[in-house]
């Protein structure tokens, strides 16, 4: 199956489907884009592969022929019932789950005998950030990750301080692994075409230096530091955690950070420094 919107109406014909939006169903239409995707993800058959949300097969099919194992998530029951009937590879194990409540850890034996396993996905993007923690925060061996996203998340994501798409997303995925933006895929490469532009980011070394008491303390601690953009550091701290200015004020100086340094200005160093500081890791 070359991907080509032919291609793709006539599967959607015969099987008498639609592309369901509740289901953040749009699908790929270009084999060079799909090409470049497998490309970048490094895949060879030593390599098994975690595909969330196969749709009608486009990608799938790619990444049977060029990985050892590959295992899929799909909500859709209709979309399962195309990849059993258009897709015949012993190597893919396909599962009708939202991927959300899927039980990572012990799926995870499928590739027992894999060197290595990647995730690639071109994401339901109504669901693009649960999606990606749940990968992040999975304790399985995961070497690397290739996602289409929105554009505009792929921004946020890949976000550097002193930019205006850098926010606590930003330094969460960067805490947890290296983030690049590949490349941008513009909307005709879907069928239907979506709203938005889309863009490939890879999330790599999936793993961190700081390992915090309570990681659960530290993520609430970065999402309040970022919790109004405007505002100071000094001020989100203040508001969100039963400390007096004039300690965070100390504690700032002590980490030679000015009274009005706002979140948008600290690298995740920084941050780690800052936290350590205020005595929050319990
Ligand atoms: N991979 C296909 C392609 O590139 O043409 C389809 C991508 S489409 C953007 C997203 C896919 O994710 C759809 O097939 C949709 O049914 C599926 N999906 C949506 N929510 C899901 C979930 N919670 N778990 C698993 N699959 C999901």
């Amino acid at each position: 199956m070359i991907a080509s919107i032919n291609r793709t109406k006539e599967i959607l014909s015969k099987y008498d489907l639609y592309a369901k939006k509740g289901f953040g169903q749009n699908f790929l239409i270009d084999s060079n884009i799909i090409d470049k995707i497998v490309a970048s993800a490094n895949i060879d058959k030593k390599t098994g592969v975690i595909e969330i949300g196969p749709g009608l097969g486009a990608l799938t099919e790619k990444l049977c022929i060029n990985a050892k194992k590959v295992l899929c998530y799909e909500i859709d029951e209709d979309m399962v019932k195309v990849l059993h009937g258009e897709l015949k590879f012993e190597n893919l194990c396909i599962k009708n789950v939202d991927f959300l409540k899927a039980s990572l850890e012990e799926d995870f034996h499928y590739f027992d005998d894999c060197e290595r396993v990647v995730v690639t996905s071109n994401l339901p993007y109504y669901i693009t950030t649960p999606i990606i923690f749940k990968l992040l925060e999975t304790n399985v061996n995961i070497s690397s990750m290739l996602f289409m996203v929105q554009k505009e998340v792929a921004l946020r994501l890949t976000g550097k301080p002193n930019t205006k798409d850098y926010n606590s997303l930003s330094v969460l995925i960067n805490y947890k692994a290296e983030a690049k933006l590949l490349f941008n895929v513009g909307r005709n490469c879907f069928l239907p075409s979506p709203d938005v532009e889309s863009a490939i980011i890879m999330l790599s070394g999936i793993k961190s230096d700081y390992t915090p008491k309570n990681e659960a303390n530290f993520l609430e601690f970065i999402r309040n530091l970022f919790c109004m953009r405007r505002k100071t550091v000094l001020n989100n701290i203040s508001g969100k955690y039963p400390v007096s200015k004039d300690y965070i004020r100390g504690i700032l100086n002590k980490a030679s950070l000015k009274e009005s340094v706002r979140a948008e200005e600290l690298d995740l160093k920084k941050i780690i420094e800052l936290y350590q500081l205020f005595g929050f890791d319990k």
